[in-house]
C-alpha cells in the first residue's frame, strides 16, 4: 500500500471536490469525473487499500451492502435497466487510481460502449486442479 494519500482519500477528506452520492462510516460514493455515460458512479471504501484482496472484512461487508442500494438508485433515476459493475486491480488490469473502487456504469439502449473479451474452452483436467488449489488456498 502506498504511503501517499490517494486522490480518492483526498476526496473523502473533502480536500478535492466531487459530486457525492452516498456516505456512511465505511463507504463513499460519487460521480466519475470522466464518465463512460451519464450515471457512471464510483463506490469506494474509506479504508485506503489499493486492491480488493487487501480490504478488511468490515469494509468488504459494508461495500457489499452499499453497492446494490446505489445500483438500485442509479437505475431508478437514470431509467437504465441494464448496467455493469467493474472493479480493476493492477495497472495491467486497467487500474489507474490505487484505492479500491467499483465502477457502476449504466447501459442505455443507445450506449455504444462494451466490455467484451475472448474466451477459450475450459480444459476439464486443468480446471479440476486449479479449482481445488484456489479453494484450498482461501483463508
Ligand atoms: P480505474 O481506471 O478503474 O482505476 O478508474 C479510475 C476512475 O477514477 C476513472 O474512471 C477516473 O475517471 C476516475 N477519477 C479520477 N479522478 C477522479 C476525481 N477527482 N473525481 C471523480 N472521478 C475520478
Amino acid at each position: 500500500m502506498s504511503e501517499e494519500k490517494s486522490i480518492f482519500t483526498r476526496i473523502i477528506e473533502g480536500e478535492i471536490p466531487c459530486f457525492k452520492i452516498f456516505e456512511n462510516e465505511y463507504v463513499y460514493s460519487f460521480l466519475d469525473i470522466n464518465p463512460v455515460c451519464p450515471g457512471h458512479v464510483l463506490v469506494i471504501p474509506k479504508e485506503p487499500a489499493s486492491y480488493l484482496h487487501e480490504l478488511s472484512p468490515e469494509s468488504s461487508s459494508e461495500l457489499g451492502k452499499a453497492l446494490p442500494r446505489i445500483c438500485k438508485s442509479i437505475i431508478e433515476i437514470t431509467g437504465a435497466s441494464n448496467y455493469n459493475v467493474i472493479q480493476n486491480n493492477g495497472s495491467e488490469a486497467g487500474q489507474t487510481v490505487f484505492h479500491v473502487h467499483f465502477h457502476i456504469i449504466p447501459k442505455y439502449p443507445e450506449s455504444t460502449h462494451s466490455f467484451t473479451w475472448k474466451t477459450v474452452k475450459l480444459d476439464k483436467k486443468a480446471a479440476l486442479e486449479l479449482s481445488q488449489k484456489i479453494s484450498d488456498n482461501i483463508e
